[in-house]
């Protein structure tokens, strides 16, 4: 690859700054390559940018004649508040009800993932999931579940620890109470 087009990191010098400013010496052993693994980590966490659900779940996609609910439940992600940008966390439960088309069970937890990896708000992050879901299979319904731990709380003393519930219902889960309460039976803990 030529200079000339070689990627620029402009997150290194930055973090290298940040710490000098919190009062930290970037030159000591430690700290060298900090600024190098904060990028790289912090492109990870934010690479959901750019992409949408169609890129999750790729070709994925079956026509098949099955209509009865299809539940993913316990998903774990990791996201990061737009607020203090520290980590909030937990499991997502997706459901939905088929019309025609499936989708590779193993593409949700994927695509909780294109909209967890970036600042978000869960109750944001929650209804992208379900319309992410619901753009792309043209179900009967979607619905999710988000149960989350926030540090920006927790760290700071606003609150010592609880979960965070968030909802999103589409479709048959909104309009109908009989498929709403058969997802939440089929995530209910045991
Ligand atoms: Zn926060």
């Amino acid at each position: 690859m030529s200079v000339a087009h070689r990627f620029e990191d402009e997150v290194p010098p930055l973090v290298e700054r940040l710490l000098r400013e919190l009062g930290e010496d970037p030159a000591r052993e430690g700290l060298v390559d900090t600024p190098d693994r904060v990028s790289r980590s912090l492109r990870h966490l934010t690479e959901g940018y750019g992409m949408d659900a169609a890129d999750a779940i790729g070709d994925a996609l079956f026509e098949q004649d099955y209509d009865e609910i299809v539940v993913v439940k316990d998903i774990p992600f990791y996201s990061l508040c737009e607020h203090h940008i520290l980590p909030f966390f937990g499991v997502a439960h997706v459901a939905y009800a088929p019309q025609g088309r499936v989708v590779g069970l193993s593409k949700i937890p994927r695509l909780v993932d294109v909209y967890a990896h970036r600042l978000q708000l869960q109750e944001r992050m929650t209804r992208q999931v379900a319309e992410g879901l619901e753009t792309v299979t043209r179900p009967a319904g979607v619905a999710v579940v988000v149960e989350a731990r926030h540090l920006c709380m927790e760290m700071r003393g606003v609150e010592k620890q609880g979960q965070t519930v968030t909802s999103c219902m589409l479709g048959c889960f909104r309009d109908d109470a009989r498929s709403r309460a058969e997802f939440l039976q089929l995530i209910r803990r045991t």
